[in-house]
């Protein structure tokens, strides 16, 4: 390892210790509350600048989100025009905005993996899956079925940070010290082959055995009792963990089995980041309700939804005069400008061919940095389209820092250094760049990759 390995990231570095007034999310007390924070000023493209002028390619498009980049000026546009002319209104009671109306109408139409019925709108990726909860009770509960109530995740998954989406969501930071997770959520196995697979096993009898798995634990609780699975096409927060050929076909078979509904979750997969429009469109998901985020107003403005079947719609709809209305939503679901911003983003994803343009994109990034996979401390590297994960190997070189640096700690340091922010967490890191990244851009993230892992090393 490089001798200035820690310099960006070294407590005992006096210039680091300066301290602000944000409770920050996700920070441990070493980043936030005396460390001077990283602060990012500007954007342009895929690049974001810090107040001291330097300029970082940014390899996770924010938190993988910003799908345009950072300096679109047709989403600007979008939210300026809205904000001049109804800057807010709700959608309650009936009541509602055109800009809602439109973007619900073009999400159903954009989603093609199956027909979907309605859209419910959310701020964020966490709120969708929170409401997802509450509409899957609310069906039960109309339906006569008040002990259809679990739900089943996925060990490593990241569904979102409410007590409800931390509670699906299966990475033990986000249960510890908060008595989480609630008691109707269960998890089942992580699809991550080439950890947890057994000696001589194939990707598709990994497969057969996490899907048998899943129904030993379906038939354990009790099928009547359990509500709904939900899933990540892709996971990302769990590590960039692709899932291993015909997992979600024998998946979908046992949910499909004993009445159980599917909930996509396309927080981070949708809008074309695998290459296809949608993570459902790529491994053939048929979903009952479809959580997404993040790229749909490409991070613009805070919106999030949840698309909903048909079947489910008809029956929330036929019985709420019955049951009272879905008392559920939010100041700003369907915020007018949120909205406006998304419809843009669309327009720009079909206008531009945006999934041809990550699937001509994607291989240069994927086998770029691929031909680093004999460095002595990658274990694997895997993703698909644009988004990807290196986990280094347990043979940690670190051995004298704190263990929640971690080599993937070290690594994303030495990135910052060099000019490229990418997401740790302990012995991984991730990427997920812009759908726009040039060519340029791309080989340039790959040579900072490299530059950092020899630093590393
Ligand atoms: N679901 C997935 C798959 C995510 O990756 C995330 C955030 O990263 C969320 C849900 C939560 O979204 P938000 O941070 O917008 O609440």
């Amino acid at each position: 390892m490089s001798s200035e390995a820690s310099l960006q990231t070294d407590p005992t570095d006096e210039k680091r210790f300066k301290g602000h007034d944000m409770l920050a999310p996700f920070t441990a007390g070493w980043q936030s509350t005396d460390l001077h924070p990283l602060v990012i000023e500007k954007s342009e493209g895929s690049y974001v600048y810090d107040i001291n002028g330097k300029k970082y390619i940014d390899a996770l498009a924010g938190l993988w989100c910003t799908a345009l980049g950072g300096s679109e000026p047709r989403l600007v546009e979008a939210a300026t025009a809205q904000l001049k002319k109804l800057p807010f209104y709700h959608s309650f009671w009936n009541r509602t905005t055109k800009p809602s109306l439109d973007l619900a109408k073009e999400l159903l139409e954009t989603f093609t993996a199956r027909k979907m019925g309605k859209v419910f709108f959310t701020n964020s990726g966490s709120e969708a899956n929170d409401s997802q909860v509450k509409l899957v009770w609310y069906y039960n509960n109309a339906l006569g079925r008040p002990n259809k109530k679990k739900f089943i995740a996925r060990a490593n998954s990241y569904h979102g940070s409410t007590l409800i989406s931390a509670s699906l969501s299966g990475l033990p930071a986000l249960h510890k010290k908060f008595d989480l997770p609630a008691p109707f959520v269960l998890h089942t196995d992580c699809p991550h082959y080439w950890r947890f697979h057994l000696p001589g096993e194939t990707e598709e009898e990994f497969s057969t055995r996490l899907a048998n798995n899943l129904e030993n634990l379906i038939l354990k609780e009790g099928p009547d009792t359990i509500a709904a699975f939900i899933a990540e096409p892709v996971m990302g927060a769990g590590g960039v963990i692709v899932p291993p050929k015909t997992y979600f076909e024998k998946i979908q078979a046992v949910v499909k089995k004993y009445d159980i509904l599917f909930i996509a979750d396309e927080v981070i997969t949708a809008f074309g980041r695998l290459g296809t429009m949608f993570g459902c469109d790529k491994y053939n998901i048929q979903p009952d309700l479809v959580s997404v985020a993040k790229a749909l107003s490409s991070a613009y403005m805070p919106i999030g939804a949840i698309l909903v079947s048909p079947e489910i719609s008809e029956v929330i709809h036929s019985q709420s005069n019955k049951l009272g209305s879905f008392a559920h939503g939010f100041t700003y679901s369907g915020h007018p400008v949120s909205c406006a911003v998304a419809l843009e983003a669309l327009k720009i994803y079909k206008e531009r061919n945006i999934v041809e343009q990550v699937q001509a994109i994607s291989p240069r990034f994927q086998e770029g940095i691929r031909s680093f996979s004999d460095s002595s401390i990658i274990g694997e590297i895997r993703g698909t389209g644009l988004i990807l994960g290196t986990e280094f190997t347990d043979k940690s070189p670190n051995a004298t820092f704190p263990p929640e640096w971690g080599v993937g700690a070290i690594f994303g340091s030495e990135c910052e250094k060099r000019g490229m922010l990418v997401r740790v967490a302990g012995d991984s890191i991730m990427m997920s760049p812009p759908f726009i990244i040039s060519p340029s851009e791309v080989d340039e993230l790959i040579s900072i990759y490299g530059e950092a892992l020899k630093g590393t090393e």
